[in-house]
């Protein structure tokens, strides 16, 4: 049986969820019939939405459910930007679904510097904001709760301060932060705040886009008026009946979740003592996350020969067409060549320390026979 240690990818799904999914699946019914079974699947979808909006501690109301965090983010950025937002301040640390989005939406966009730690540049955010121009409408800025890679936590009340003071929006995507971490998405003082259910244990395909009284959100989808006319379509009842019950059990799970770091932290003190480097030690981290490089021992090899020893893990860095290309938010942190030989390790609901202990021979063992390899050639040419 393989070890999986790649919760940021994808959480396995929670037993409740997939109770709640086989239920829905069961009961039938279109959340917008008036009859029965309509009613009784509009109840279901309702309950989740209870579920989702005690997650991030906001109205049910205000919880919009779309298909997943990467519509959440583009609802809200787009909204910005329809409602007049002309220059769009994202953090280097955004997931691609926000630096896209924000590329494709015909706005100027500026890019919010980061720390060597992975923590978001709040004196500049304070600088850029004070001599703003007000032809460019209202500053947008997009700065995420948690970092997917690093699992760093950005001090995002702090950045809604400012956003505050100079008449800003705040987009906060919350994917990675969902059900690691409390979040309260009125006391950060995000404006709007994104979520996904596969990240907590729920289905892949379904999230959820959660807005403040200062953000307006304009219409995603045409049709028949679902989501308060906000997004048209029948919803997707099993998935949101999903995401509600992994919501719940992830919330009732916070606690035991910080435990994660005591397995994640001995790991790393291995990992460390064989010359790798903890990307982000200095700042606060998701307990479940570790973002670890080592010199000249490539994201891609690691993540092989782990592979081949049954433990899943992520690169760092994304790799194509055999090339590894260094991970952007690394590379933002300013760590250069160990960009391109990072690994991310994430564990998560089901993660015991014995899967963290497997991951650690697992490694050394890769790490040494690359330094043996590695030896080889010079090895060679002093017979030669
Ligand atoms: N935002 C962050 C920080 C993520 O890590 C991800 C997924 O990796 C997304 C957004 C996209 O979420 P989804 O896969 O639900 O579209």
């Amino acid at each position: 049986m393989s070890i999986y240690l790649d919760h940021n990818a994808t959480t396995p799904v929670r037993p409740e969820a997939c109770a709640a999914v086989a239920r829905a699946l069961a009961m039938g019914g279109n959340p917008s019939s008036v009859h029965a079974a309509g009613r009784a699947a509009r109840a279901l979808v309702e309950h989740a939405r209870d579920e989702v909006a005690a997650l991030v501690a906001a109205p049910a109301s205000t919880v919009v459910f779309t298909s997943g965090g990467t519509e959440a983010n583009a609802l809200a950025l787009e909204s910005a930007v329809a409602a007049g937002a002309r220059r769009l301040v994202v953090s280097a640390l955004e997931h691609d679904s926000v630096q896209e989005t924000a590329r494709a939406a015909g706005v100027a966009v500026e890019v919010l510097p980061v720390t060597a730690d992975g923590v978001a540049d709040l004196a500049w955010l304070a600088e850029r904001l004070g001599r703003w121009d007000a032809a460019d409408g209202r500053p947008f800025v997009a700065m995420m709760l948690a970092n997917n890679e690093t699992g760093v936590i950005q001090p995002v009340a702090q950045a809604a301060g400012i956003v505050r003071a100079a008449d800003g929006w705040l987009h906060v995507d919350a994917v990675q932060a969902g059900g690691k971490i409390a979040i309260d998405s009125r006391a950060l003082g995000a404006d709007t705040l994104s979520v996904s259910a596969h990240k907590l244990g729920g289905p892949q395909g379904v999230g959820a886009l959660t807005f403040g009284p200062r953000a307006t959100l304009s219409r995603r989808q045409h049709g028949g008026g679902q989501e308060r006319g906000r997004r048209g379509g029948t919803e997707n009842v099993p998935g949101i009946c999903g995401f509600g019950a992994a919501a719940t059990a992830a919330l009732g799970d916070l606690e035991s979740f910080q435990r994660l770091a005591d397995g994640r932290d001995a790991l790393a003190a291995r990992m460390k003592a064989a010359g790798a480097v903890v990307m982000g030690e200095g700042a606060p981290r998701l307990a479940n996350t570790l973002c670890v490089a080592t010199p000249e021992f490539t994201s891609d090899l690691q993540v092989m020969g782990l592979d081949l020893a049954g433990v899943l893990v992520s690169a760092g860095a994304a790799c194509s067409s055999g090339k590894v290309k260094a991970s952007p938010v690394l590379t933002a942190m300013g760590q250069g060549e160990l960009a391109a030989c990072a690994i991310r390790v994430s564990g998560g609901w089901n993660t015991d320390d014995g899967d963290w202990n497997r991951l650690a021979e697992a490694w050394l063992e890769a790490h040494g026979r690359h330094a043996a390899r590695r030896r080889q050639p010079a090895a060679l040419g002093v017979q030669a």
